[in-house]
């Protein structure tokens, strides 16, 4: 095991899991986040995430998916918070769709607990949907959803309990690695660690300005809307879902608060500098979303009652980048998990921990190797 003085940069949703898990293992971990701790302003916020393990961005996540949410399991044992609700999922689209054939490898070549439905078969189980002729459904039982903010707050109050330090308010304005060691500023004040792992979400690109080409900030919008039928959507009625449609692709959550119904679009909303994001919403950013609710939820009315604004690192390939940055042995990177990290951050934190200790890990990472995008200059 390694005595090394490790830095966390971004106590977020990457970040607060790699906190964790080095804290778990004893290796001293400092962390640093600009906000305060479980904040909104970046990629944790909005209330719910998906967890769904029949994956639509390729059968290679599975194992990953797996891993998370033994991890899940685990974090929520150890604080006693209730992080994960696994109330099934359904994932819906055209047979011949790329997503959806994902979906079906998946649960072919892993044992995933699922069901696959026809059109008819899933009106009848789940009226609250308009299914259309051609779509095929899969019941993902090993599907769900989290609750991210708790879920930051909670790995990184654990990892406080375990040893590490966390500076709250403190911004990392730059990092570099000199003489066998990586110097860190933040607020003005230098600080030298052994190693380095940046899970700095939305604002990656500000301290490695070279992944800027294919890694970008954008504006993801999220609606929650109202119904007179709340007991239709409540989570052992309504299995969380994703679906692919002609022209959107959306997703959806139970109610969790009691009020209204969380359909939110995948879409985002253009390029944003996370540090000047204006959270205003135009009326013809819902209008996709907006239609997709009239079209497929009869029960729900079609004007959200609820709106909020957030953002997340997308890369041009839409998997993350996770690994040792090119020609540095000491620094590590994290991000761009283009809108579909939140269910695989605690295996991601045991990653960046792996990759820590022994500059490896065992699982097969090879789709999000920084190499693709970064020479390290
Ligand atoms: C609205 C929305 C819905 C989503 N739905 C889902 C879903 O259903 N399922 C799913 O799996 N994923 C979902 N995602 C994606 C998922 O939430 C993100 O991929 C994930 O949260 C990214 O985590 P991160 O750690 O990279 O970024 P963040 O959680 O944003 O963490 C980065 C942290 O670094 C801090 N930071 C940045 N720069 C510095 C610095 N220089 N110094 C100090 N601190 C710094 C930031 O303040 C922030 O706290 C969704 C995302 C959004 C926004």
């Amino acid at each position: 095991m390694t005595s090394n003085n490790v830095a966390v940069i971004g106590i977020g949703t990457i970040g607060s899991m790699t906190l964790w898990q080095l804290a778990r293992r004893g290796i001293k971990a400092v962390g640093f986040e600009q906000f305060g701790i479980a904040h909104d302003r970046s990629a944790a916020g909005g209330e719910s995430r998906m967890f769904r393990t029949a994956y639509m961005e390729g059968p290679e996540y599975v194992p990953l998916l797996k891993q998370s949410r033994e991890l899940w399991e685990a974090l929520e044992d150890e604080t006693g918070y209730n992080l994960l609700t696994l109330n099934g999922g359904l994932m819906i689209g055209p047979k011949d769709s790329t997503r959806m054939k994902n979906v079906i490898q998946s649960v072919n070549d892993f044992d995933i607990d699922s069901e696959i439905l026809d059109a008819e078969q899933a009106h009848i189980r789940f009226p609250q949907h308009k299914f259309k002729p051609d779509d095929i459904v899969l019941l993902d039982h090993e599907a769900g959803y989290i609750r991210p903010e708790l879920a930051v707050f909670a790995a990184a109050e654990r990892a406080e309990q375990l040893g590490a330090v966390i500076h709250r308010h403190a911004k990392v304005d730059s990092i570099e690695e000199v003489d066998g060691a990586v110097k860190v500023v933040a607020n003005g004040k230098n600080y030298e660690f052994d190693q380095v792992i940046v899970t700095a979400g939305p604002w990656t690109t500000k301290l490695f300005p070279e992944l800027k080409q294919n890694l970008k900030s954008r504006k993801i919008v999220m609606t929650w809307y109202p119904t007179d039928k709340l007991s239709n959507y409540k989570p052992d009625a309504f299995p969380v879902f994703g679906r692919i449609s002609d022209d959107i692709q959306f997703f959806g959550i139970p109610t969790l608060e009691g009020t209204m119904v969380k359909i939110g679009s995948v879409d985002t909303f253009g390029e944003v500098d996370p540090d000047n994001i204006l959270r205003d919403v135009k009326l013809s950013e819902l209008k996709q979303i907006n239609k997709a609710v009239q079209n497929f939820f009869p029960e729900l009315r079609s004007d959200p009652m609820r709106i909020s604004v957030h953002m997340d690192g997308y890369t041009t390939d839409e998997h993350a980048v996770v690994g040792a940055v090119p020609k540095h042995n000491k620094t590590f990177i994290m991000g761009g998990y283009s809108g579909h990290g939140f269910k695989l951050a605690p295996v991601m934190g045991e990653i960046g921990a792996d990759l820590i200790e022994d500059g490896r890990t065992k699982f097969d990472i090879s789709h999000l190797d920084p190499a693709r995008f970064m020479k390290g200059e």
